[in-house]
């Protein structure tokens, strides 16, 4: 029997959505630029050992993973791939970092010193030591800042020792269109790589996430690095979707009662019916990644019909105001469309208080997964 034969609800990841995704951000890119997949967080949520392999197949050569964690169980995927790590090295990682074949964003003196002595140790192949070379131009989170980035420019033998694949950087506010940090950030990392490429560092760029894709050519540079809208995600908010949806999430109503007028519904009786109301339960809940700041706020739909719900989230379960809609569509083990269709996960998200980046990898482990690969459902890779 499959996990979760009995879930309260069914979570379906389309992997050929993911793919076309990843494709038809290709077709937008300027020539010569390409596309990375960013797995990170097991595949925003949707479960590394299946999304890494389909954009394997699809072509995808070039994987960003979050941690070295992350990029050790990546690795044991994709045996061949390129795989970078955005996190880069500590010193007592950096053996393993070789051993893995893994690819470190340096993002700081401290790092780029800690893989040079990686190669000066002689560990791992006599190569230079690959790396990407992270500058930053406006989050102040990772990548060197800029007087980091002086010092290595006044004394590139700094570099001595590694192989620079990519300058990246990273943007800060790409999904609003006409904020001017994008401009800003975008002269930034250009003035960081000719003052870098006087040094003749024969490093490409890599500068858009998703939503930077969208901002025009000047911000394609060699390597785009799209996480969110290979999972559906809506890269240009405030205007139609333009990738594929990749999840849906589907439960069944276990109960329906009616009060009446007066009653409350769920924990700190924070709804109060104000008619004679049906309502059903549905069993998901926080424990799910259901987010409690849902309660009172987001929906669910029934064929296509609004049914807000009530009262607070649980931890198992989530009720749902059915008055309106036909009881012959209300019984117990009715569906019940929670995210995706008529709901698009960016709507539950914002409903919720959240983003969907936060929805996804959030996604529980009660569910049952369902995989839809070359148009053919399969069970859970687990
Ligand atoms: C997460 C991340 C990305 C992907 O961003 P999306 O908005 O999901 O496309 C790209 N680059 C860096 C440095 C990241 O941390």
């Amino acid at each position: 029997m499959s996990a979760n034969a009995f879930a309260g609800a069914q979570l379906t990841i389309d992997l050929d959505a993911i793919v076309a995704n990843w494709r038809s951000l290709g077709t937008r890119l300027k020539k010569g630029s390409q596309v990375a997949g960013v797995v990170k967080a097991n595949a925003f949520g949707l479960g590394i050992e299946a999304v890494a392999p389909a954009l394997y197949a699809a072509g995808c050569r070039k994987f960003f993973s979050a941690s070295l964690d992350e990029g050790i169980a990546l690795r044991a995927i994709l045996p061949e791939s390129r795989i970078y790590v955005f996190s880069g090295p500590l010193p007592e990682e950096a053996e393993e970092f070789s051993r893995q074949r893994l690819i470190p964003v340096l993002n700081d003196l401290g790092q780029i010193d800690t893989w040079r002595a990686q190669y000066s140790a002689g560990n791992g192949s006599k190569d230079r030591q690959t790396a990407v070379l992270h500058v930053d131009t406006g989050m102040s989170r990772l990548g060197l800042p800029a007087n980091e980035l002086a010092c290595l420019v006044a004394e590139p033998e700094r570099l001595h020792g590694l192989n620079i694949t990519y300058i990246m950087s990273h943007l800060a506010c790409a999904e609003e269109r006409d904020q001017a940090m994008n401009r800003a950030q975008l002269l930034e990392f250009k003035a960081a790589l000719r003052s870098l490429n006087a040094d003749r560092i024969p490093a490409k760029a890599s500068f858009a996430n998703s939503s930077g894709i969208f901002l025009g050519a000047d911000y394609h540079f060699d390597l785009a690095r799209p996480g969110a809208a290979l999972y559906g995600l809506n890269p240009t908010p405030g205007r139609p979707n333009p990738m594929a949806e990749v999840i849906r999430l589907e439960g069944k109503i276990r109960q329906v009662r009616h009060i009446d007028t007066g009653r409350s519904v769920g924990y700190g009786a924070s709804h109060v019916v104000t008619r004679p109301s049906r309502i059903a339960t549905v069993p998901v809940g926080y424990a799910d990644g259901y987010l409690r700041s849902a309660s009172n706020q987001a929906n669910a739909y029934i064929r296509g019909v609004q049914a807000p719900i009530v009262g607070r989230v649980s931890m198992d379960m989530i009720t749902l105001d059915v008055t309106e809609i036909s009881a012959e569509f209300t019984q117990p083990g009715a569906p019940v469309d929670l995210i995706g269709g008529a709901y698009p996960v960016d709507a539950f998200a914002a409903d919720s208080g959240t983003i969907g980046y936060e929805i996804l990898t959030s996604l529980g482990q009660r569910y049952r997964r369902c995989y839809i690969e070359n148009g053919k459902e399969r069970a859970a890779f687990k």
